[in-house]
């Protein structure tokens, strides 16, 4: 099946208002290509130097998503243009952020990432640290980022079960985060969650935002970085 079919069927199978983000790490500019011509805009990377050039090399108006593990002194070479940040976890980052928009004068979206899967290798903000970070003088004080809502992962398993445990808890996390913390704020609204294989259970728990990458462009051939 061709890329342009993948997304068709994707988006048959997902509520119109939820947001497909193709998430095209390690595939060439071509094949993202190939998404655009079918009217995909919103594409995901992982990586901030493989970004950046892909931003450079393909047309301005495509949505940049940035969902991997975000390194301080890396911050500054997407702040210009990045149209949202799904794995902000650590209020650390987010001040480097807000700092780096400042000096372009922007205001940058992110997500906050929760830890819900059991495995230990995933990044992740706590309960207790998100909520001593928002109750903070210091995050009132930030300026240049806005939170739009919360990501996560799930376990990597076949136990759907699980899977849908770990959803269910975000999209917890996300109705107590907006009671207590953004009830008045309209663009505290996304629940990034679901991936190829676990996609349709995380729009049954409430995703707003699906991050689909091996369906739609094939599996991901890894090259050693040098
Ligand atoms: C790679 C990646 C995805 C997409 O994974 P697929 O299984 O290929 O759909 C989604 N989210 C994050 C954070 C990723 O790193």
């Amino acid at each position: 099946m061709s890329i342009a079919e993948k997304i068709k069927e994707i988006k048959a199978t997902l509520p119109a208002i939820i947001k497909l983000v193709a998430v095209s790490k390690t595939k060439p500019v071509d094949l993202l290509m190939e998404a655009y011509s079918v009217g995909q805009r919103a594409f995901g990377e992982n990586k901030v130097q493989e970004l950046v050039s892909k931003y450079e090399a393909l047309p301005k108006d495509i949505e940049w998503h940035f969902i991997g593990h975000l390194q301080s002194n890396k911050i500054k070479y997407i702040i210009p243009f990045v149209h949202l940040i799904h794995g902000v976890d650590s209020f650390k980052l987010l001040k480097a952020i807000d700092k780096e928009a400042e000096q372009v004068s922007r205001i940058v979206h992110c997500l906050l990432q929760f830890h819900i899967a059991e495995e230990e290798t995933k990044f992740g903000l706590s309960m207790d640290e998100t909520t001593a970070m928002l109750n903070s003088t210091e995050f009132k004080s930030l300026k240049h980022v806005k939170i739009s809502g919360v990501m996560g992962m799930a376990t990597y398993t076949d136990d759907t079960n699980l899977v849908r445990n770990e959803f269910a808890h975000l999209k917890t996390i996300f109705d107590r985060l907006k009671s207590e913390y953004f009830p008045l704020e309209a663009e505290f609204k996304e629940i990034s969650m679901g991936m190829s294989g676990d996609y349709l259970i995380a729009v049954q728990e409430g995703s707003t935002m699906v991050r689909i990458g091996s369906t739609i462009f094939g599996e991901r051939i890894y090259t050693l970085r040098t």
